[in-house]
Formats: C-alpha cells, structure tokens, sequence
C-alpha cells in the first residue's frame, strides 16, 4: 500500500493478523488524504480501512459497508432527476452522491452514483424502476474500478473457488452457475466530452 499511497513519509504497517493491517500515519495531510480517496484496491482486492479508536482492539472493529462508484444505464431521459438517481442508490445502499452524465454516445446518458453498499450481500445487477405512464423500466449497474468479486453468488471479498455456495453446489453434484460477471464492470473509465 505504500506505494500506492504515494510513500508517505514515516507511515508505518503492522500485520495484526487475519488480514488486518494497522497502519500509523506521521503527519494528519497523508492520513486524511486515504481516507478521503475512499475505496482502495490492492491486487484487484478491496482494501477497507477504518479510523481506529483507541478503546477498540483492532480485532472488533466491524467492516459492514464500501463505497462504489456505479453507473446507472437504460433510464428514460424523462426519469433523469436527482431524486431519480437518489431513490435507485437507496436501493442499493446509501447514496453519497448523484451525478448525470450527458452522453450521445453508444452507451446513452446515464446516472454516476457513489454508493455505500453492504459488503456482505449480492452486488446488485440493476432494478425495475417505476417511470410513471412508462411502467415499469429495467435499468442496469455498471460498477467502475470493481474489485474482485464472486461470479457464483455476486458478493465481494472472494472468488469462485472460495465460495461456500459454489461448495454447497458441488458437494451435490450440481454445476456452477455463475450469475454474475465481468459485464458488472466498467471497461472504458473514458466520460463523454460534453458531460
Ligand atoms: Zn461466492
């Protein structure tokens, strides 16, 4: 993470075990700048980091929630509001931030949320959203800098051959079924010129 972080200087790490890193920072800029980065990847892995104080052991602190940066596709243009893009955050976690994006490209307008969503569930893959005379409406997710991720059961922190659900299925005899994919992420990081 050092470099990563941009070497600050005198940072120290200290493996505290099952994953865990205590880092000690030497100057608040380097420690306020991570943390405000928010969502940092290490091998395609997610780092979460929590500021730790000093009457909690390392070992209790709870990891429940990441920001994500989502992009929002299929919304009829007549269903671009901020409340819009608030209510379909809120159905993933707890939207921190709501952004248009103006787009005439392939891809179309889409919305750009950073979402705090819960670590421990299913990524979601999109909604059907109530646009008034439309009905009912799918609109995607595209999650941008994504790390890895399960195929079988959609949620963060493993992979296939780590999944208890992908286990449980083999155990049975049954085949995988991966329901999710790299489709989940965003491929090309690039913003329309005109947005
Ligand atoms: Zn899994």
């Amino acid at each position: 993470m050092r470099s990563i972080w941009k070497s600050p200087s005198g940072m120290r790490c200290k493996d505290i075990g099952n994953n865990l890193f205590l880092f000690v920072f030497n100057n608040k800029e380097d420690y306020d700048w991570v943390l405000r980065q928010e969502s940092w990847l290490f091998d395609k892995s997610l780092v979460l980091l929590q500021k730790l104080h000093e009457e909690v052991h390392p070992s209790k602190v709870e990891w429940k929630t990441c920001l994500l940066r989502v992009r929002v596709y299929g919304v009829p243009l007549v269903c671009m509001s901020y409340k819009v893009g608030q209510i379909i955050g809120q159905s993933m976690g707890v939207t921190e931030e709501v952004e248009w994006v103006k787009d005439r490209g392939n891809q179309g307008s889409y919305f750009h949320l950073r979402v705090l969503v819960p670590i421990n569930e299913p990524l979601r893959r999109g909604m059907n959203l109530a646009c008034g005379c439309l009905g009912k409406v799918w609109v995607y997710f595209k999650y941008e800098k994504l790390p890895n991720f399960c195929f079988v059961c959609g949620c963060l922190g493993h992979v296939e051959r780590d999944c208890l659900m992908e286990r449980s299925r083999r155990d049975k005899g049954d085949m995988a079924v991966c329901n999710y994919g790299q489709w989940l992420r965003v491929k090309d990081m690039s913003r329309p010129m005109n947005s």
